[in-house]
């Protein structure tokens, strides 16, 4: 495939044959020589065959290869003539990362590091098919739904503030429980609270790096702090919702006649019935998923409570920022010095609104909104914060964390024979996971480096650094 050099970190696909618009592909030169190879590539150009696709089909520096679209991809689309995709969301809708610090500091937390790693992996229940202690009748599960996280915290379950500090207040309007199937509620209604499997995860860190501290002062982050992530979604209800819906839209894009290029690309028009039933249903598996971070934020909470016996106020676990990395929303951005209603799909990257952003919560309105881009369950994670660079260039998008490089299988291969429980405690990491196989797929070589992934977003203006969290413990799913 032609690929069109911008500068040191853009690329671009030129329009040709079906394409409607370029692709614009963000990377430094050696992600871009081994991606070249992949079919990640092709997968953003066939994003822009699309209808109704708005200036580029984007992809971040994580990229690689999804359902249909690529995952680290941008894909923005006219509210009049263009489509909306289950594929270009994902299936796991609402995916997302949240992140809180508390008063405490490495050296108090690290001798405690064992308990505290078994205490959350016992407390907060994970695994494929894992439930939750909130049971809850369907008329109570689609209230859950229409209201999102503030829904747990009128349990009791969080804050005010960490509302507050949720993209969206965690909460998508649109959200209409009659177009989430039967089947999506019932796999739903036992998992609010509970992790999931895989890449799912949660993680205790201690900040060990500030590039940007004001910003990060405002962030709640100063070096040797330590935080807690959480890297979840919406359980089985979304993968349903994503399931049944395209099932939907292969029918409608063949009624709508929507060339599709690939049969995975399937969409409808977002503004016509079932584009609009579709956005409900995720609107629904998006205030899922809020309510089920939020509920794991609270039992996290009381494990650091129990474990380090201490009060909400000594712990002081406050959020700092929930944002979604799988996610179509209809949002305002300005095209061409024309303001312009779009429908703006995130699969694999996260929201970074610059400084002044309307929809930003009043404590970073002057700063930009956090952007939390976890990188790997040894190397690291970063906090940055959005810039106006991504509002012009991105749709006010940034990377969602390093991005594979080795699936599954070849993850897999790759580890026989190593011992990745010692040697992540031999890099100063606890870890607890359900089994090798899951270690395996997970383990730090089969993401990209963070580093450079978040130097690409950083240099070309699209989100700064404001921190780097080292993981101390890992519970993954
Ligand atoms: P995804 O939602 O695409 O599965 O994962 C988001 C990102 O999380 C991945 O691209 C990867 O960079 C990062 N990641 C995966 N596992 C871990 C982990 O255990 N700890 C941290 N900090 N990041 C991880
Ligand atoms: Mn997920
Ligand atoms: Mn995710």
């Amino acid at each position: 495939m032609e690929l069109r050099q911008i500068d040191d970190y853009r690329w671009e696909i030129p329009q040709t044959g079906a394409m409607r618009v370029p692709g614009i592909i963000y990377a430094d030169a050696a992600m871009m020589a081994a991606l070249q190879k992949e079919e990640a590539c092709r997968q953003v150009a066939n994003v822009a065959t699309l209808p109704g696709i708005v200036k580029a089909s984007l992809a971040m520096p994580d990229i690689h290869w999804g359902y249909g679209f690529p995952i680290g991809g941008v894909a923005a689309f006219d509210m009049d003539e263009g489509v909306i995709s289950p594929g270009g969301v994902g299936y796991d809708i609402n995916c997302g990362v949240r992140l809180a610090v508390t008063k405490l500091f490495a050296d108090e937390v690290g001798p405690r590091i064992a308990d505290l790693a078994d205490a959350l992996y016992a407390g907060v229940p994970c695994g494929v098919g894992s439930t939750g202690g909130i049971r809850l009748t369907v008329a109570e599960e689609k209230k859950a739904i229409s209201q999102g996280a503030s829904w747990a915290v009128k349990r009791g379950l969080g804050d005010a503030d960490d509302i507050d500090r949720t993209e969206d207040c965690g909460h998508m309007a649109e959200a209409d429980p009659e177009a989430v199937s039967d089947n999506a509620l019932e796999r739903g209604r036992r998992q609010l609270g509970t992790l999931g499997s895989g890449n799912h995860f949660i993680e205790v860190g201690e900040v060990v790096e500030v590039f940007d501290p004001a910003v990060a002062a405002r962030f709640g982050l100063a070096e040797g702090r330590i935080t807690l992530m959480l890297h979840s979604g919406s359980r089985g209800l979304g993968h349903q919702v994503c399931d049944d819906y395209l099932a939907v839209m292969a029918k409608e894009a063949r009624k709508s006649n929507i060339e599709l290029v690939d049969r995975q690309l399937a969409c409808a028009p977002v503004n016509a019935s079932a584009g609009r039933r579709y956005f409900s249903a995720l609107a629904c598996a998006a205030n899922f998923a809020w309510i089920n971070r939020q509920v794991m934020l609270h039992l996290c909470r009381e494990v650091f409570m129990r474990v380090f016996a201490k009060g909400p106020a000594d712990l002081g676990m406050r959020m700092v920022y929930d944002v979604c990395h799988n996610i179509a929303k209809k949002e305002r951005h300005e095209v061409d010095g024309r303001v312009r209603d779009l429908c703006v799909h995130r699969k694999g990257a996260t929201r970074a609104f610059a400084p002044g952003h309307p929809d930003l919560c009043a404590a970073y309105r002057d700063v930009g909104q956090p952007v939390l881009v976890p990188g790997d369950m040894a190397t690291g994670s970063y906090v940055l914060a959005g810039c106006d660079g991504a509002m012009a260039e991105t749709f006010g998008s940034a990377c969602h964390g390093a991005g594979r490089v080795l699936s599954r299988t070849a993850a897999k291969k790759a580890a026989r024979g190593r011992e990745l429980f010692s040697e992540m405690a031999g890099r100063g990491v606890a870890l607890r996971c359900q089994g090798r196989t899951t270690a395996a797929e997970e383990m730090p070589e089969a993401y990209k480096d963070v580093n450079s992934v978040v130097e690409v977003v950083h240099r070309a203006g699209i989100a700064k650094k404001v921190a780097k969290i080292r993981p101390l413990a890992v519970v993954k799913g």
